[in-house]
């Protein structure tokens, strides 16, 4: 499958339509963007890794059940994906306290919580994707009902497919952040990416930061993280 127009240039990401009007394809960049968008810059390589990773996170969701936009790698950076209607919520879960939330709340991170937790913000980077709950989700009409409880649904059986799966190789899953899809048939599946970009790993061992972070805080070793985290889970 070959790309045909460019439909899209995101922060991270290309997206192409193709000769099938239900698939699309997703072209990853090296470019990075932190604090929406104010702070940029590029991490290079992390394109090829976080297509990689990403596709092989999205096939284990498959594997157990959860529907993903996943279709075929189809080189490098380019993976071929079902075109959705994106949900515009950006669906956060967390399993311990970092990033927003410690800031938010006045907490220190690490403070792993009971159960995990879900948020949403509202897609939207003219308006610094506020914080929203589904109250005003569906009074924006964003989604409906039966929608944002499937999402929520799905999202808390990822993060224990997940979570399971990356202590396998000796990574903590502190939060991410996922994005769902409508099919033209109404049914909901996730798209975006799961990646270092939108999750924030941890080292078992000694929770050092395997993730973006690294970039947020000026912290050395960037490109090293993402290449760490891709041989643990791919060994490569
Ligand atoms: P951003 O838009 O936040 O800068 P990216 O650079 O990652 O993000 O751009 C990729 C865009 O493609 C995002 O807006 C995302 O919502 C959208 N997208 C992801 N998967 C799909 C899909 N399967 N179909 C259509 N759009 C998608
Ligand atoms: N995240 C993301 N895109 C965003 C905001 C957050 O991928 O636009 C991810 C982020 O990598 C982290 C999780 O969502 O894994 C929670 O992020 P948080 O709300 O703590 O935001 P931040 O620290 O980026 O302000």
């Amino acid at each position: 499958m070959e790309p045909r127009e460019q439909l899209y240039e995101g922060k991270a990401k290309k997206v192409y339509s193709t000769d099938d009007e239900n698939l699309c394809i997703v072209s990853y960049k090296d470019d990075a963007t932190a604090f929406n968008g104010e702070k940029k810059g590029s991490i290079l390589g992390k394109g090829v890794i976080n297509n990689r990773l990403s596709n092989r996170l999205m096939q284990l969701l498959e594997d157990n059940n959860i529907p993903t936009h996943f279709v075929k790698e189809l080189s490098e950076r380019d993976t071929l994906v079902k075109k959705v209607g994106i949900v515009p919520l950006e669906v956060i879960v967390r399993n311990i306290s970092a990033g927003s939330f410690a800031k938010r709340y006045g907490v220190a991170e690490g403070i792993c919580f009971d159960s995990p937790t879900i948020e949403f913000s509202y897609k939207d980077d003219a308006l610094g994707d506020p914080l929203i709950n589904s109250y005003h989700a569906l009074a924006l009409k964003l989604a409906t009902a039966d929608e944002i409880k499937t999402i929520e649904n799905y999202a808390f059986r990822i993060n224990e497919v997940l979570k399971t799966f990356l202590l396998e190789h000796g990574i903590i899953l502190v939060d991410f952040k996922l994005e769902f899809g409508k099919l033209p048939d109404g049914s909901i599946i996730l798209a975006d990416e799961i990646s270092p970009d939108t999750c924030r790993f941890w080292d078992v061992k000694t929770h050092e930061k395997l993730d973006k972070d690294r970039f947020r805080r000026d912290l050395s070793g960037v490109e090293d993280a993402y290449n760490e985290v891709m041989r643990r889970i791919i060994g490569e």
